[in-house]
């Protein structure tokens, strides 16, 4: 017998219909790149998206067709992105921290047709636009009073294009398996690649992400994506955030620890969603003023390890609880969650801390495993060490154009690329990328344990810990540290202070002392360039 209830297509629009619908008046507050505070609501944002999507039809997008963004998280970036699906078309965001070849490459691989862009980005696109024969318009993001002068040819105003629409149009809605958005993986290594996500996958993905035990905010809340939206999505938070008709506040250009503070503290944000780094600036800039946060509830971490000094520092100066969040571009990008069972109540605060540490359990529609080398199982211990395999219905089947070749096997499982336990009780661990593991006498040391220590040492601002060969051990590791303004802590007292914390051939064989640590584009230790530049080190015990 077949079910007898609606086929409901899940198409990204019925979303804000929804928040028009039910959320009307529910405010979103931005940062404007111009800079003063800007305030609208979904009922607005709904209407301008359909101004947006009459643009895009006029200037001849048809369905199908890729229109890039490339801007900060602001309420025009929102409706445009609704604006681009409304109009059958498929979002594609750029993120401006990528190396001008990079973006020259994504931008022409993916067949970008228009591209929206905040004024500030102005600069990287004329210097790009003569190798983007594709692109007929770039919009710039901005009323007639803030538009710069310009070399690109076909520069439009945004707002000017979105006053000559009604907002009088139907969506254009694709069947919920077509594509609605494009993201690139970093590219650490080979080019970047595509990352295509269709209706169905994001709004089953902003089911996920919902779930109280992932991120969870309601219609209560208030709440910051501080993570930008072309940094996977902005983790499904403007999806989320107009599906449950909560309060957004989008911090625009600026992240620093005062501007989010201000934002933070001005609209009450209860929750708030970024990569660590961005915490590590809060911090400072609160422990520098004496300064609270009486109305933060939550906040979401993810894209590199927490580190426990973090977690400790919210809970115990802030009241704030920390959820540690693991994911990645291809996984849309939520994968699992650092949340405590009912059980671990009774676990005293630093037990509950090494629960909460780990990347934590997966939720439904996320299937995890961890396999050896040779791709069979091995038990969940939390001792075994194994590539991490991932499937579900959020989950990347191919890359866009085929790139990369078959990306899953048979029973759809992804390698996730990481290297990681999992415990009796089903939380996940990373230890590793697979192409940073140190491997010393046969065993492998997990850099991201060592590192998330080392900063926990009060003269410490960032750690990295990479393998370099050891004549003895095949690999030992460095661990590569960028001390706080005024501090320059000695190898010893580092060692001493790493030595009860973890196992004695995990001691890093020597301690060297940076001004700055490569980062990605997405504010991950580039642990590649590490190794190069530390080559030619030589270990001061070269016996071991
Ligand atoms: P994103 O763009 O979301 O940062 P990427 O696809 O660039 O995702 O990178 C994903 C990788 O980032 C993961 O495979 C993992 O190595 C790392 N990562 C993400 N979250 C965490 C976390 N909480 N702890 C450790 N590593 C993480």
């Amino acid at each position: 017998m077949r079910g007898l209830m609606q086929n409901f297509p899940l198409h990204e629009n019925s979303i804000l219909d929804h928040a028009k619908k039910h959320h009307a008046s529910r405010e979103i507050i931005s940062r404007s790149i111009e800079g003063p505070i800007h305030k609208t609501n979904y009922a607005q944002i709904h209407h301008r998206a359909k101004q947006c999507a009459q643009a895009l039809v006029k200037l001849g997008i048809k369905p199908g067709q890729v229109v890039a963004t490339m801007a900060w998280n602001t309420w025009r970036h929102l409706e445009t992105w609704y604006g681009i699906l409304g109009a059958g078309a498929v979002y594609h965001t750029l993120n401006p921290r990528l190396f001008p070849d990079q973006l020259n490459y994504i931008i022409n691989h993916a067949e970008d047709q228009i591209l929206f862009l905040d004024a500030t980005f102005i600069p990287i696109m004329e210097n790009l636009a003569e190798k983007l024969p594709n692109i007929r318009a770039y919009i710039i993001m901005a009323d007639k009073t803030a538009m710069p002068k310009t070399k690109l040819k076909n520069a439009l105003c945004y707002e000017d294009l979105l006053a000559a629409e009604d907002g009088d149009f139907q969506w254009i809605l694709t069947d919920e398996n077509d594509a609605a958005g494009i993201c690139y993986t970093s590219g650490t290594t080979g080019n970047p690649k595509g990352v295509v996500y269709s209706h169905r996958s994001n709004v089953l993905h902003t089911l996920i992400a919902a779930m109280p035990d992932v991120l969870g905010p309601g219609n209560a809340d208030s709440v910051m994506p501080v993570v930008p939206m072309f940094h996977a999505n902005a983790w499904g938070l403007a999806f989320l955030a107009p599906m449950v008709g909560a309060k957004m506040v989008m911090p625009g250009a600026k992240m620093d620890g005062e501007s989010i503070y201000e934002l933070l503290d001005s609209e009450k944000v209860s929750f708030t969603a970024a990569v660590p780094t961005v915490w590590l600036m809060l911090l400072q800039y609160l422990e520098g003023g004496n300064r609270k946060l009486p109305h933060l509830k939550r906040v979401a971490i993810g894209g590199s390890a927490v580190p426990r000094s973090m977690i400790e520092k919210f809970d115990k100066d802030y009241g704030v609880t920390v959820s540690h969040l693991w994911g990645m571009t291809e996984m849309s990008p939520v994968g699992t969650t650092g949340s405590l069972r009912a059980h671990h109540g009774e676990l005293d605060y630093e037990d509950q801390l090494d629960i909460r540490l780990k990347q934590g359990l997966a939720p439904y529609m996320v299937d995890m495993k961890i396999t050896d080398d040779d791709g069979k199982e091995l038990p969940w211990d939390g001792k075994s060490f194994g590539h991490l395999m991932v499937r579900g219905p959020a989950v990347a089947r191919a890359y866009l154009k085929g790139e990369g070749g078959e990306i899953v096997d048979e029973e759809s499982w992804f390698d996730t690329g990481d290297v990681a336990t999992i415990d009796a009780e089903g939380y996940m661990q990373i230890t590793d990328r697979s192409k940073d593991v140190i491997k010393s006498g046969g065993e492998w040391i997990s850099s991201i344990e060592i590192e998330n220590l080392a900063v926990g040492h009060p003269d410490v601002a960032e750690a990295a810990v990479i393998g370099l060969p050891h004549p003895k051990w095949d690999e030992r590791p460095l661990l590569v540290l960028v001390p706080k303004e005024g501090a320059a802590p000695s190898a010893r007292a580092i060692k001493d202070y790493l030595k009860d914390k973890i196992a004695k051939w995990w001691m890093p064989d020597d301690i060297v002392l940076t001004d700055e640590i490569p980062h990605t584009a997405t504010g991950k230790i580039q642990k590649m360039a590490l190794r190069e530049k530390y080559q030619n080190h030589r270990w001061t015990d070269e016996a071991g």
